[in-house]
């Protein structure tokens, strides 16, 4: 499972974007990849199309390593190390290292 996931706010750790942060548009687990809102945007240029009639130069968001990527906790308000509680049952929750509550 991934550290991060959908909707979580994040904070870029390392390259061009570093100490910027987003919330969390997509991830991919099995690709260690995930996109964050207005972080590593990459000019595209669009071909004249029914959505962008005038084509151009559009910026999109990149994808980011997750390892670059590190959870914003909502509790404590810190990029935080994510730590796993396991259950009994087996069910995994995320806590924050820093504040020991789950996000
Ligand atoms: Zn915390």
């Amino acid at each position: 499972m991934a550290h991060v996931k959908k909707g979580d706010t994040v904070v870029v750790l390392s390259g061009k974007d570093k100490g910027k942060s987003g919330k969390v548009l997509q991830v991919w687990p099995d690709r260690e990849r995930a996109l964050v809102e207005r972080v590593n945007l990459v000019k595209h240029f669009e071909r004249k199309s029914q959505q962008a009639p005038a084509g151009g130069i559009v910026e999109r968001e990149g994808s980011l390593a997750l390892s670059k990527l590190a959870l914003m906790c909502p509790r404590c308000q810190k990029p935080s190390r994510v730590g796993w509680l396991v259950s009994e049952g087996g069910d995994k929750q995320r806590i924050c290292r820093r504040c020991k509550s789950t996000v």
